[in-house]
C-alpha cells in the first residue's frame, strides 16, 4: 500500500516550498511533469522537468485555460492500477501513470479581496487545477494529492521512506476535497455578491480548521474552531502569547468582548461574562478605565474576559492581574505588561495586531433546527447628529456623551438590554431578560449591590443616564429607570405608545433622545 512516486505532476500558482518538494522527488527517482510557469521556476533552479505539453503532444491553449485537461493527464491520474482492464487501456492509449499530483489553485480569494474587477476575478477561476485535484483525490488508493505547501514536509518524509502510505493519501484526499469545496464556496459567494445577495442560494461555509477544542459549550459536546479566511482582527486571527488553551466558551466570550471594545476611541476596557459585558468604561488612561469597568459589577467580573482597545500597558496589566481572569485580549501589549502577566501561568493573553472595524460589513450565520439564518453584521453605529431630542429638557453635554456611550454598550448586551452609565462607565447592566422592566430593575439592583460592595451609600445609578436597546413599549420600563435615579434616556423610539413614554419622561423632568436605530442581540 506504500506507493513509490515514479512520475509526479506539479502545477502550482503559489510556488512556496516548490523547490524543496521537487528536489526530493527527483532525488527519489521521480520524473516531474509540469505546466508553464511551474516548469519555468523548476528549470531556473536547475531541476529536471518535462513540460506537460511535450508529454501529451498537445500545447497549452486559450491563455492557459486548457493546460492539463487532456486524457493523457487525467487518464494517468484516474486509472486503477489494480484492474487489468484499466492497465491494458492505459497501455493501449500510451497513458503513463502519475503517482503524485501537487497543485494549488489560481488565487481567486486573494484576487477578490484585492478589490479586482469582475473580469479579473473570473480569469482567476481555476478550472484545470480543481479537476486535477478532484481526480487525484478520487484515486487516492494509488495517487497522492498535495494541495498545500504546508503538506510538503510530510510528503518529503514519505518519499524518504519509500513512498506515500494509504493512510497519508486518504488524509490528503480529504483535505483536497475540502480545498476545492472552499474554493467553489468562495466563487459562489462572489457571484451572490454580484447579485446583491448576502450568501449563495446554497449555504456553504468555507472555513479552515484552526484547532480542535476539548469540548463545546458543555463537556459532552464536541467542538472545533475555524477561521473564515477574512483575516479580520479578532479572536480567530489572534496570537496566543501565554496561558492554557482556549475553550469554546472562552472564544465566544472573547469575541463578544473584543467586538464591544472596538466601538470606542478613548482607552477602553470591556469585561465579559457569559457573552455579556458586566463592566465597560473609557477613561483618560487604561488603568483608570479598568478600575471604572470593574466597579460596575466586581462579583461577576471574577473569572471574566477582559478586552482592551489599545496596547496593554504595565499599570493596567498589574491591576487586571490582581483579579482571577480567564482571557485578556488586546491589539498588542508592552514588554513590561507581558512580563507582569507571565507570572500568571494559566491566564491566556491574546494579541490581535489591530482592532476590528465595527462599521465593517460581513455576514453572520447561526443554525436553527433544520436550517440556518444568515444576516449582515450589526454594523450600525449611532452618530451624535442623528439623535433626536423628544423631551422638553435636552440632555446636557455630559449626559449626551454618556448616552452615546451607553447605547454603544447596549448594542453588545443581549436583549432585552438596559445599560446605566455615568462618566463613560457602565454603572448597571441588565441583560437577556424577557421583559424590559425586569432588565431595568435587575440593572438597578446589581448597581445597588456594587455600591454596597464599594462602601458607597447611594446606588451608582443615581444621577446616571440609561440606554435601552429597543423602544419602551410602555412607560413602566422608563419609570423603573427613573426610580433608579436616571436623569436622561436614550432609546430607538418608534413605539405606538411613544407619547405616553415621552409624557412620563417630561413629568419626571428627564431628557430623552431617540436614535431611530435598534440593537437587538440574541
Ligand atoms: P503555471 O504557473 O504552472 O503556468 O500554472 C499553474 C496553475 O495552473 C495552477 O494553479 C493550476 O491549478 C492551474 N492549471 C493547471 N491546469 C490547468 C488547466 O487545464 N486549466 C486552467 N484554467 N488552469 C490549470
Amino acid at each position: 500500500k506504500t506507493v513509490p512516486v515514479r512520475r509526479a505532476l506539479i502545477s502550482v500558482s503559489d510556488k512556496t516550498g516548490l523547490l524543496d518538494l521537487a528536489r526530493a522527488l527527483v532525488a527519489h527517482g521521480a520524473e516531474i511533469l509540469s505546466t508553464g510557469g511551474s516548469a519555468r521556476t523548476l528549470r531556473e533552479a536547475g531541476i529536471a522537468v518535462r513540460d506537460v505539453s511535450e508529454h501529451t503532444g498537445f500545447p497549452e491553449i486559450l491563455d492557459g485555460r486548457v493546460k492539463t485537461l487532456v486524457p493523457q493527464v487525467h487518464g494517468g491520474i484516474l486509472g486503477r492500477r489494480d484492474l487489468p482492464a484499466h492497465v491494458r487501456q492505459m497501455e493501449e492509449h500510451q497513458i503513463a501513470p502519475i503517482d503524485l499530483v501537487a497543485v494549488n489553485l489560481y488565487p481567486f480569494e486573494a484576487t477578490v479581496a484585492s478589490g479586482a474587477g469582475a473580469e479579473d476575478c473570473i480569469e482567476n477561476i481555476d478550472i484545470g487545477g480543481p479537476a486535477l485535484i478532484r481526480a487525484a483525490a478520487k484515486n487516492h488508493a494509488h495517487v497522492a494529492i498535495v494541495t498545500d505547501p504546508a503538506q510538503y514536509a510530510d510528503v518529503i518524509t514519505a518519499l524518504e521512506n519509500g513512498g506515500t502510505t494509504l493512510d497519508q493519501r486518504t488524509k490528503l484526499a480529504g483535505a483536497a476535497y475540502a480545498r476545492t469545496a472552499a474554493y467553489d464556496a468562495a466563487i459562489a459567494a462572489w457571484f451572490a455578491g454580484q447579485e446583491g445577495e448576502i450568501l449563495p442560494p446554497r449555504m456553504i461555509v468555507a472555513g479552515e480548521k484552526r484547532e480542535s477544542l476539548r469540548y463545546g459549550e458543555n463537556p459532552h459536546q464536541k467542538a472545533a474552531f475555524y477561521t473564515d479566511g477574512s483575516n479580520r482582527p479578532g479572536v480567530a486571527t489572534a496570537r496566543q502569547i501565554q496561558g492554557k488553551s482556549l475553550s469554546y466558551n472562552n472564544i465566544n466570550d472573547t469575541d463578544a468582548a473584543f467586538e464591544a471594545v472596538a466601538e470606542f476611541d478613548e482607552p477602553a476596557v470591556v469585561i465579559v461574562k457569559h457573552a455579556n459585558p458586566c463592566g465597560v468604561a473609557t477613561a483618560a488612561t487604561q488603568a483608570q478605565a479598568w478600575d471604572n469597568a470593574l466597579r460596575c459589577d466586581p462579583v461577576s467580573a471574577f473569572g471574566g474576559i477582559v478586552a482592551l482597545n489599545r496596547t496593554l500597558e504595565a499599570e493596567a496589566a498589574a491591576r487586571i492581574a490582581t483579579l482571577f481572569t480567564e482571557v485578556i485580549v488586546a491589539p498588542d501589549a508592552t514588554e513590561e505588561a507581558r512580563q507582569i502577566l507571565a507570572r500568571k501561568k494559566n491566564l491566556r493573553l491574546l494579541l490581535t495586531g489591530a482592532l476590528p472595524d465595527p462599521a465593517q460589513g460581513g455576514v453572520v450565520v447561526r443554525s436553527v433546527a433544520g436550517g440556518f439564518l444568515a444576516q449582515t453584521r450589526d454594523s450600525g453605529r449611532i452618530m451624535p447628529d442623528a439623535l433626536k431630542v423628544v423631551t422638553k429638557r435636552a440632555p446636557t453635554p455630559a449626559e449626551m456623551a454618556d448616552l452615546i456611550f451607553a447605547f454603544r454598550v447596549a448594542k453588545h448586551v443581549k436583549s432585552n438590554a438596559i445599560v446605566y452609565a455615568k462618566d463613560q462607565s457602565t454603572v448597571g447592566i441588565g441583560a437577556g431578560q424577557m421583559s424590559r422592566v425586569d432588565s431595568a430593575r435587575i440593572a438597578a439592583t446589581k448597581s445597588a449591590d456594587a455600591a454596597n460592595a464599594a462602601g458607597i451609600d447611594h446606588p451608582l445609578t443615581q444621577g446616571s443616564v440609561v440606554a435601552s436597546d429597543a423602544f419602551f413599549p410602555f412607560a413602566d420600563g422608563l419609570e423603573a429607570a427613573i426610580a433608579a435615579g436616571a436623569t436622561a434616556v436614550i432609546q430607538p423610539g418608534g413605539s405606538i405608545r411613544d407619547d405616553e413614554v415621552i409624557a412620563a419622561a417630561d413629568r419626571a423632568g428627564i431628557a430623552m433622545v431617540f436614535t431611530g436605530m435598534r440593537h437587538f442581540r440574541h
